[in-house]
């Protein structure tokens, strides 16, 4: 007899032929989000087993942000031949509780002597006989304890909820525009769920933005990068780039051509990365830079598609989700982000296409692109 953690799959991407690509990617990912403890993971039988950890907690904190993983029960794994054992263990675990309870049963191995019903029964009636504070309720119970006959008997009570989602790497790749905002790391949060793997590309004006304003944003990938399996983050020097907008071009263009910049490197960025998506933080109406048309206009200069989880969403949304994934606190951390720095007094927020690309013809684009490029300093996180 052991404990064990059994980890539970949604089923939803488990249809059809793709289904041994998705379970070996889950089984993976599992792996590496428990690497630190020396635990044994394998996969059988429609589940996924963490064993022999020095920390079963830790693993199964791990293991809850791991997406594609829809809950996680602590289990103990017996001898299932010994049917007297299991109902005896069930006792056991049992014991310590109050209230109503239901027994909830699983027979994969079909050869087993009791069918499901008939484990439910057994099992139910020695609670109760051992239990008197115990009663059973079908509908609504307050413990449910689980019983899987499988290759052995797995039995658990305490079931963890996990994040969902796909396994990450099984649904392509996308460049994320990460700032030290609020936004953006909830929007990267949004598209690794369904499985997409993430890089981010962030731009720093040093000095006029500080080292540890870079090192917030590094600190927002790394928590990131629990969800996300590992994030590259390019780190790209704008401060040329913003002097120059500030210098040649109409004040209230400034925040637009920026942006327009922003999202043309990180184009660039995509395809050394081989990245098929763009994803920023933007929803609609926030700011001036993310109106209808200036949303259009920061589009238009990029030709692959460009992810906008969060464009229907309201700020407080915004934030219950960072502080549910464990961003918000770091997100709110007081340091200047580029876009702070040389802020429009009125930003234009109906810009007209012909106007921003006239003001933007005053300067070397390719030029300033190919020097920020070759800045770029890559961080692992
Ligand atoms: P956030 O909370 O994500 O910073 P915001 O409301 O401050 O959002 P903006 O500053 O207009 O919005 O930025 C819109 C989007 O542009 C961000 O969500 C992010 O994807 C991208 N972005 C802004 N600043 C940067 C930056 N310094 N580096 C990389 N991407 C950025
Ligand atoms: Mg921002």
């Amino acid at each position: 007899m052991r404990e064990l953690l059994l980890v539970r799959y949604g089923e939803i991407f488990l249809k059809g032929l793709n289904r041994p690509y998705f379970l070996h990617a889950l089984l993976d990912r599992v792996k590496n989000a428990v690497r630190d403890f020396h635990a044994d993971v394998w996969m059988n039988d429609g589940r996924i087993f963490v064993s022999d950890a020095d920390d079963l907690e830790g693993c199964a904190q791990r293991v809850c942000k791991v997406f594609g993983v829809h809950s996680v029960g602590f289990a103990v794994e017996m001898e299932k031949a010994d049917f007297s054992a299991v109902c005896a263990q069930a006792v056991h675990m049992m014991e310590g509780l109050q209230g109503t309870f239901k027994v909830n049963s699983r027979r994969s191995d079909k050869k087993y002597p009791l069918d499901s019903p008939k484990i439910n029964a057994e099992v139910g009636a020695a609670i109760l006989r051992a239990c008197p504070q115990l009663k059973v309720d079908l509908h609504t119970p307050m413990h449910t304890l689980n019983v899987e006959i499988r290759d052995h008997a797995y039995l658990y009570v305490r079931i963890v909820p996990a994040v969902g989602g796909m396994p990450v790497g099984t649904n392509g790749k996308a460049m994320l525009l990460l700032s030290g905002g609020i936004d953006s790391p909830v929007a990267g949060y949004m598209i690794a769920k369904r499985g997409v793997r993430i890089s981010a590309v962030h731009f720093h004006s040093y000095p006029y933005t500080s080292d540890r304003a870079k090192e917030k944003v590094l600190d927002l990938a790394r928590i990131l990068s629990e969800y996300a399996c590992g994030i590259r983050v390019y780190v790209v020097p704008f401060t040329e780039i913003q002097m120059q907008i500030h210098e040649k071009c109409p004040e209230d263009h400034t925040t637009l051509i920026m942006r327009r910049f922003m999202m043309r490197i990180a184009e660039a960025c995509a395809r050394r990365e081989g990245a098929q998506a763009l994803i920023t933080g933007e929803s609609i109406g926030q700011v001036a830079s993310q109106t209808m048309e200036a949303l259009q206009t920061t589009n238009a200069v990029v030709s692959l598609p460009v992810f906008r989880p969060l464009i229907g969403f309201d700020k407080a949304d915004i934030i219950a989700i960072s502080e549910k994934i464990g961003t918000y606190e770091t997100s709110s951390l007081p340091y200047e982000d580029c876009c702070t720095v040389f802020t429009p007094r009125h930003p234009v927020t109906r810009p007209r296409m012909d106007r921003v690309e006239r003001a933007e013809s005053a300067l070397d684009m390719d030029a300033l692109i190919e020097r920020a490029m070759e800045g770029i300093e890559i961080v692992e996180t």
